[in-house]
């Protein structure tokens, strides 16, 4: 049974007050909040069996490898991905993403073609243009449309024996539109072009299937899913991870080191040089285990109440539009309302302990788009509840008041 008071329960963050009002925490998309069990996790391992991994025939050394280990093992079958080897833990998904584009910058020549998304995160365009700065590779756009969502036409039109890669997030995080990536996955196949997939936005609401995909990369961010921040997986299909050299040198990432010769180390520990974040990798592993005991077909329809409810309380409030209109959604709003700044809006419902994102979410061309500097964003988790919308909503229609 999906019992989201019980749930509040288990973090602490979410019974503090903020400016004198029970805090409303509505920037999931941004970080999400994290229960006991995961802190805990941290707090275990630093007091009990901190040490550094891999290179100890010491217990404490084998302990802390066994649970990092097995935590890899545990993100392995959550994503359905074949092998072990093909889990890269990694720092995030921005580090995952600046991983693949410098290694292609070997396997790339003048002309070749990226397909990127109009729907992208900053981290997910940047690295791809210093990848075209540095290869004479041409980036294209899937432009999207009024309701903030890609248009699959042009995409076919797109693809060609050019395109060499395609970069796609799963869900947008400055609107939660979700795109089409099957569709996309095979697609792009049918030119031999390697897809990946920028999961920052998806892990917390879905659980992606990496086998049915069938997608050559997928990055994402144990912060978006109640774990820590500074852990991340890379995905990628053992032949691409293979083929693919080496991100960084250091310690961990090597077989052999002379000054002659340098080998390196088999999958995963070619991509994975120096101390990785030990404690963040268990932790990981504890998040994921928390948001599978929940289930994500009761986060699934917990969100979807949310979305819906939220959508129809917002859009009763005169001049408030909202961007991101398409039926494939996650429990992300983003609106303004007629004639007043976002910034103005996100200042006043945190003076009532309400936190929501403003700006443009680092997904500026979609700001461009719209033809607006920014957006209020209210992003719902399942520990959410319909009271939050309902404080969300008279907040809102409060800051309306003050400054129209
Ligand atoms: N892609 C998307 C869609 C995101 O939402 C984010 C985080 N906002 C990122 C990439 C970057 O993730 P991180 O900052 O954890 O590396």
């Amino acid at each position: 049974m999906f019992d989201v008071h019980a749930i509040r329960k288990e973090f602490p963050i979410l019974s503090r007050e903020v400016n004198g009002y029970s805090l409303v925490y509505l920037d999931n998309a941004a970080t999400s909040q994290k229960p006991q069990q995961v802190i805990d996790a941290i707090v275990d391992y630093y007091s009990n069996y901190n040490a550094n991994i891999h290179r100890g025939v010491h217990s404490l050394s084998q302990e802390a490898t066994d649970a990092y280990e097995a935590a890899r093992k545990k993100i392995q079958a959550h994503f359905s991905v074949k092998h072990s080897h093909e889990v890269i833990l990694t720092p995030g998904t921005t580090h995952g993403i600046n991983l693949v584009a410098n290694g292609f910058s070997s396997l790339l020549k003048e002309g070749d073609e990226i397909i990127v998304s109009a729907l992208e995160h900053h981290s997910n365009i940047v690295p791809w243009q210093m990848l075209c700065e540095r290869t004479g590779a041409i980036l294209k756009v899937i432009p999207i449309d009024e309701d903030g969502v890609l248009k699959m036409d042009a995409f076919d039109t797109l693809l060609s024996k050019k395109t060499k890669l395609v970069f796609v997030n799963h869900i947008s995080n400055a609107l939660g539109t979700i795109n089409p990536i099957k569709y996309i996955i095979d697609e792009a196949h049918k030119y031999d072009a390697a897809v990946l997939i920028d999961g920052a936005q998806a892990c917390s609401h879905i659980k992606p299937n990496l086998a049915a995909l069938d997608c050559d990369f997928y990055v994402t961010s144990a912060h978006k899913m109640c774990g820590p921040t500074g852990v991340g997986m890379l995905y990628g299909k053992e032949e691409w991870l293979e083929k693919l050299p080496p991100y960084q040198g250091g310690g961990e990432m090597i077989a052999e080191v002379s000054f002659e010769k340098t080998t390196y180390a088999g999958l995963p520990h070619k991509f994975e040089a120096g101390t990785p974040n030990i404690c963040g990798g268990i932790a990981f592993g504890v998040a994921i285990d928390y948001l599978n005991n929940i289930g994500f077909d009761a986060i699934a329809a917990h969100e979807e109440k949310l979305l819906k409810y939220a959508t129809k309380k917002l859009l009763a409030i005169d001049g408030l539009k909202i961007y991101g209109t398409g039926t494939q959604k996650t429990s992300v709003i983003s609106f303004n309302i007629e004639g007043i700044h976002p910034y103005d809006i996100g200042t006043i419902v945190d003076k009532l302990g309400i936190a929501v994102r403003t700006g443009h979410h680092c997904a500026q061309p979609i700001m461009n788009f719209f033809n607006i500097p920014g957006t209020v964003r209210a992003s719902f988790a399942f520990y959410n509840t319909m009271e939050e919308v309902d404080k969300l909503v008279s907040a809102v229609e409060r800051a309306k008041m003050m400054l129209q």
